[in-house]
């Protein structure tokens, strides 16, 4: 026997039992979100590297170490999408989605980071992500967190606590670095290579370290909220305040910044207790300069990303994963003319009861393994054709769920009582 090919270390294969929560999940989400007027955009899943080079910025985890970057066969340098804001970006400013309008654009599908693989944490994962573009204003800020709150509320999920913080405009930005950078020189002692070496290219993700060493000096770092400009400070205030009209719980957390660095003014993230250390469910925050930085008009915009995997495991753990879809009946043919006037009858069945879940028994089979097989796969009914059956021109019909009861039906009887089922389903 030739030895069994494995997936690749950290890339998941999804089973159908577990992609009944999936498409639970995905269901709630695009439903919900066309609701708010949101509409689907697919793009690539690879890319030119060099755009997320300059999107996400090259000093970040992300671009540093984790992405899946190769050269394909003319030498061009691609990149499997970690993320996709920028290819979103990207996709609206190709086809000139942009222009003179605004947008709400929803995404799905698979990312991809070279991370340690561990519980919550994937090399190829899932997002739903929402972007609205051409809106500069705190409402649409809102909207889209709002849009989180609700789903959260439609999966049956509590426990999910909203941290919010402002990043100012990039002026206000770049006074607060050099205010952090002082702050961080001050301790340069204690800092090991790694904290030194982002000091000088990116502090701000200081802040979003999770070395403990560094634990004092994040904790007594300036705040980047005292240091606001004051659009910015009255765009914050005015979220809050909007969240709280909407009876909102939030928490401003001062050194939340986000691994990215194309966001400015609001960032925020869903972040659960339930998931061990990987606790952030659902990140975003506002991009207003990252349109003109791939190439198009300024363009103000906001938007946020949840990993799939976190909410279906969340789901899960809440008990609130739907049941699986089981057929209403299982068609069993005993001999070869059933076998043959089998296929006809399922076709009229389908064409008279729609919606009717029915599997046929296909490969043959004694009548005992037949029923085995009907009741294994959780079918509602048995619907019996054998040589007698053919000849009386019925259907025995077996409730494999209820009494047990077994009885005979024409055509139209059956079909009448098969629509009774899905109805009742
Ligand atoms: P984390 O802090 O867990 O590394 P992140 O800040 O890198 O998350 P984002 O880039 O903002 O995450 O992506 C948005 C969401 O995607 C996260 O909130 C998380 O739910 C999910 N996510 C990110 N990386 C992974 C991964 N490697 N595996 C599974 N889900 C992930
Ligand atoms: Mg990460």
């Amino acid at each position: 026997m030739s030895k069994l090919l494995q997936a690749v270390r950290g890339m998941n294969d999804l089973l159908p039992d577990q992609l009944v929560v999936w498409q639970h999940v995905e269901a709630v989400t695009r439903a919900t979100l066309e609701e708010y007027g949101y509409r689907e955009l697919r793009f690539p899943v690879v890319e030119s590297t060099e755009l997320f080079a300059r999107a996400i910025g090259a000093v970040t985890d992300i671009v540093e170490k984790e992405m899946y970057t190769f050269a394909d066969r003319n030498g061009d340098s691609l990149t499997l999408r970690p993320e996709g804001t920028a290819v979103c970006v990207r996709a609206a400013l190709s086809n000139g989605l942009l222009h003179n309008q605004t947008q709400r654009l929803w995404y799905q599908g698979p990312m991809f980071r070279h991370e340690r693989p561990q519980k919550g944490r994937y090399r190829q994962f899932h997002q739903i992500g929402v972007e609205a573009f051409g809106m500069a204003g705190p409402d649409v800020d809102a909207e889209t967190i709002l849009i989180a709150a609700r789903l959260w509320r439609r999966l049956g999920l509590d426990g999910l606590r909203l941290e919010l913080n402002s990043l100012g405009s990039a002026a206000a930005r770049a006074a607060y670095r050099a205010v952090l950078v002082a702050h961080f020189e001050r301790h340069v002692a204690t800092l090991d290579a790694e904290a030194q070496r982002r000091l000088a290219h990116n502090p701000l993700r200081l802040l979003d370290s999770k070395d403990p060493a560094l634990a004092d000096l994040i904790a007594s770092a300036p705040s980047l909220l005292d240091h606001l400009d004051a659009e910015s400070r009255a765009h914050f205030d005015s979220l809050q305040q909007s969240l709280s009209d909407a009876g909102l719980a939030f928490r401003v957390n001062p050194r939340l910044v986000r691994g990215l660095d194309y966001y400015n003014r609001t960032v925020f993230e869903w972040l659960t207790d339930r998931l061990g250390s990987q606790d952030a469910v659902c990140s975003g925050g506002r991009y207003d300069g990252l349109v003109e930085q791939l190439g198009g008009a300024a363009t103000p915009a906001v938007g946020w990303a949840m990993g799939v995997e976190r909410l279906v495991a969340l789901v899960e753990a809440a008990g609130r994963a739907p049941a699986a879809s089981a057929p209403d009946a299982y068609l069993v043919l005993v001999g070869a003319p059933a076998e043959r006037a089998g296929v006809t009858l399922a076709e009229r069945l389908r064409d008279a009861v729609p919606g009717l879940r029915l599997t046929v028994n296909c490969g043959g089979g004694s009548l005992k393994s037949q029923l085995k097989r009907a009741d294994k796969c959780g079918a509602r009914h048995a619907l019996v054709l054998g040589d007698d059956e053919l000849a009386r021109e019925v259907v025995a019909v077996k409730d494999l769920r209820g009494a047990g009861d077994q009885t005979s039906h024409d055509f139209a009887a059956l079909a009448a009582r098969l629509h009774a089922t899905v109805q009742a389903r």
